[in-house]
């Protein structure tokens, strides 16, 4: 064996770009946050789903649209064994991929899940945006009712209000059918055919194959002439058919009587083929360029386009990056106890006896002197030291110090269970 080891590369220890460790303080702000995302969730019946990390890239072509960026330009593609393969750029193509080959098609209606995962887009990095990046996500699959939207939408306005996410702004909108999108198309196209060759080349590609999706245009110059007047009031006139009008005012006749605030923009129409009806985003400007934290709509086409049975559906999907650097100041981890000891099999035991009625306890795994493992104590900010020695073995007992007011006593392990009651949940 060589006995000096090869240097190692620098580039092997960085990180790829785009990427990010989660560690130290920043970990336990995720957990939280996770945490109280999937309460939110559970408490309302829905159940976790979790897929693969990578599918069939067509699968991506098939659900997310050919023509999109994410599909054109921004999917981590590899080949093994003649299969295209991509990482998942987005949930619910996976998700709906699991509710057809699964059959949940026969289970009761509505299906009810939520995801939690990395996902993966070959982008420029910058702020707010990365190329491994974390979704949040529910999809509801079954049922076609404004409430159903509404109960969505609902989950995630509670859950950024008990997170206390500053200036947050719900954005709904419309866009009915693939019907009602041929109206809209023909009127559309019509009224922007004079200024055609002042759009941008994506924009022009759009106009021939989407026109819907010029609207959710970056480039400011484009953004300009759909904010014309003319093109504000086209925007405005409803295009859409009767039943979706009227889903579409019953779902805000729910969030009115919730008294949740939103603004019905018509410029908003998602960046994705798959929608039907109810669209939405969430942002924060405390967020900067990339204001969405969340984005979702109904899409009650997707699951037959994939081979699956008719099944209308709605979801969205939160940036947890995005989220994170919304939330402020968490309540942090608190050390209930330290071991400070001579005697592991006793500290473990009461280590383990404290644990089973929920505290948080740390035993001293150092074997230094009962000084050096109170500063370790200090130092980890416990709230109290439990000090087990030869003598306490002996005589059955255990020292209780607490920290911050150096009060002491002796005590039993039972005496000090039954005085802690009523015990925390584990
Ligand atoms: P954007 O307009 O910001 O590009 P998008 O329409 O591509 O967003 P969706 O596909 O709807 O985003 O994804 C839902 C959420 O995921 C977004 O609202 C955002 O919070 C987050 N997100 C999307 N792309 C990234 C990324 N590259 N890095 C970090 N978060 C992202
Ligand atoms: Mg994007």
């Amino acid at each position: 064996m060589n006995s000096t080891p090869a240097k190692v590369r620098k580039d092997i220890i960085q990180r790829p770009k785009g990427t990010q460790d989660i560690c130290g303080e920043d970990v336990e702000r995720w957990e939280y946050v996770e945490s109280l995302c999937r309460l939110q969730l559970q408490s309302a019946g829905y159940q976790e789903i979790r897929t693969p990390i990578f599918e069939a890239t067509e699968l991506f072509e098939r659900g997310v649209g050919e023509g999109t960026d994410i599909v054109n330009k921004e999917m981590y593609t590899f080949e093994k064994s003649d299969r295209r393969l991509s990482l998942r750029p987005e949930g619910t193509a996976g998700v709906v991929r699991a509710f057809v080959e699964q059959g949940m098609g026969r289970w009761p209606k509505p299906v009810k899940l939520y995801y939690l995962g990395p996902m993966f887009r070959y982008e420029r990095p910058q702020a707010g945006r990365q190329r491994q990046f974390h979704q949040f996500g529910v999809e509801l699959f079954g049922l076609d009712t404004p409430a159903a939207d509404a109960e969505v939408i609902l989950m995630a306005m509670r859950m950024f209000e008990k997170l206390a996410l500053p200036n947050l702004s719900l954005q709904i909108n419309n866009i009915g059918t693939v019907e009602c999108r041929e109206r809209f198309k023909t009127g559309f196209k019509a009224l922007l055919a004079p200024q055609l060759t002042q759009l941008c080349a994506d924009c022009q590609t759009r106009y021939q194959t989407n026109p819907l999706r010029m609207l959710d245009c970056k480039q400011d110059s484009c953004k300009a002439i759909y904010a014309q007047p003319t093109v504000k009031a086209f925007l405005e006139t409803d295009f859409t058919s009767e039943d979706c009008q009227a889903h579409f005012a019953e779902l805000v006749r729910i969030l009115d009587a919730l008294k949740v605030p939103y603004q019905r923009n018509p410029y908003l129409v998602r960046g994705l083929d798959y929608y039907t009806k109810t669209v939405f985003e969430i942002t924060s400007t405390n967020l900067g360029a990339q204001n969405a934290v969340c984005g979702g709509g109904r899409y009650n086409r997707l699951v037959e386009d994939l081979g699956g049975p008719e099944t209308p559906a709605v979801g969205w999907a939160l940036g947890m990056e995005r989220l994170l650097t919304l939330v402020g100041d968490l309540p942090k981890r608190t050390l209930d106890f330290y071991i400070v000891h001579d005697q592991p099999a006793e500290a473990f035991q009461v280590a383990e006896a404290l644990r089973a009625s929920g505290y948080h306890v740390e035993v001293d795994l150092s074997g230094k002197g009962f000084g050096k493992q109170f500063e370790r104590a200090a130092k980890l900010n416990a709230r109290q030291a439990i000090t087990i020695g030869e003598a306490e073995v002996q005589n059955g007992t255990i020292r209780v110090k607490h920290l911050h007011s150096g009060e002491q006593q002796a005590t039993t392990l039972t005496d000090l269970l039954s005085q802690l009651a009523p015990a925390k949940q584990p």
